[in-house]
């Protein structure tokens, strides 16, 4: 009876002591919940506090590096379409080309390009083409500036091949309507530089080319000179140079005088150097239609061709000869380069530029830059991003 007892007593306070476990499991699990509803609500708030406040940091921050920089966008040539020998030649229903590339032209203090053909509506001295269907001679309607100005160019270098194509009556039309927009150009005789103040940052572009009425490439005794006066009240000096022999079989840097057609057209190496040591910071290359290496020289950035950038008709873009790079720059702004960023355009069609998703420019400068520059390090970092070691 005793024993009998003692085993219900047993079992009782086994009973009790499950039941007990059982509340202290549901009290356990009531206050995991309690604490886990909690912070459910508690710490993405504080989380998203601190997320916010960490962006708000990192975009001053930036806007702080920003603010001590310049960042200049450089493209190569740029021809819209030509109005001769017809219309026909231009692009349909007054299609705005760079459109695709707007958000990457107007991201910058100073936007550069070679404008890489005469503007005028009608009229001029053509030069001479024994046919006039095979003439290369391109003429821009005039309505042609209002697309350049809407993608934010502001540096345009007008010493080419191709702006004297409808003799001096061209080339003043020319200069008349940038000048009314606004626009800063430079590289003829009679407009060998120009300024502009961005940040509180003066800046100067001059622009040379193996052709008439433009600042000679071969002169280095001009350009001398133009550099030096204005690396004496400019920030930052921009030379520009329509170098080099043109064509697919023509990418790479011979660090020789360049002869094409019978025509001297410079030795680019030599150029970039020399404008350099008179003080220039960026020099921008553009002629042979197709991509060239990069290189520093100084500390300062030099592209030896950018190739063609926004062309419509009258251009082959087979193969390299349709694809271009869009550099982003930045520099102190004493002029000292801080780094770059290659973004990679190709021109499909008749013409126009878009995104190159397979980057066909930057492989092309990584690999020429490695090949016609060998001792230059360059280390590359994502998205098209560079810098020199
Ligand atoms: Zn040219």
């Amino acid at each position: 009876m005793y024993i009998l007892n003692r085993k219900k007593a047993e079992i009782k306070s086994n009973e009790r002591f499950k039941k007990l476990k059982i509340k202290m499991k549901i009290a356990l699990l009531l206050s995991v919940i309690g604490i886990s509803s909690s912070s459910f609500f508690l710490f993405p708030f504080k989380m998203q506090q601190e997320i916010k406040a960490q962006v708000k940091k990192e975009i001053q921050l930036q806007k702080e590096i920003e603010d001590t920089l310049i960042t200049i966008v450089a493209v190569g040539d740029i021809m819209m379409g030509t109005n001769y020998p017809n219309e026909s030649y231009l692009p349909p229903n007054n299609l705005f080309l760079l459109n695709p590339m707007h958000e990457f032209l107007q991201q910058a203090d100073v936007t550069f390009g070679n404008l890489e053909g005469t503007i005028l509506n009608s009229g001029g001295k053509v030069k001479s083409c024994s046919d006039p269907s095979k003439c290369y001679a391109f003429r821009q309607p005039e309505y042609f500036v209002s697309h350049l100005k809407t993608a934010g160019f502001d540096f345009l270098s007008m010493a080419n091949n191709h702006m004297g194509d409808f003799g001096q009556e061209g080339r003043d039309n020319t200069a008349r309507i940038l000048r009314e927009n606004g626009f800063r150009f430079a590289g003829l005789e009679t407009c060998p530089w120009d300024t502009l103040t961005v940040k509180g940052v003066t800046i100067g572009m001059t622009a040379f080319a193996p052709n008439t009425a433009c600042l000679q490439i071969t002169d280095y005794t001009t350009l001398q000179s133009v550099v030096s006066k204005l690396n004496s009240f400019c920030d930052i000096v921009i030379v520009s140079f329509h170098g080099g022999a043109e064509g697919s079989g023509k990418t790479h840097v011979t660090r020789k005088t360049e002869i094409f057609y019978e025509e001297n057209r410079g030795n680019v190496y030599e150029f970039a150097r020399i404008a350099i040591d008179a003080g220039a910071d960026v020099v921008l290359g553009h002629g042979p239609h197709v991509t060239r290496a990069i290189d520093s020289y100084k500390g300062k950035f030099i592209a030896y061709s950018m190739g063609n950038f926004c062309t419509y008709g009258r251009f082959n873009l087979n193969g390299v000869s349709g694809m271009a790079p869009l550099f982003q720059l930045r520099l102190t702004k004493k002029g000292e380069f801080v780094d770059g960023r290659i973004i990679a355009t190709k021109q499909l069609g008749e013409g126009g530029p878009v995104l190159d998703e397979t980057n066909g420019a930057l492989e092309q400068i990584k690999t020429l830059t490695g090949t016609d520059i060998p001792e230059l390090k360059v280390e590359y970092g994502e998205n098209g991003r560079f810098k020199f070691n």
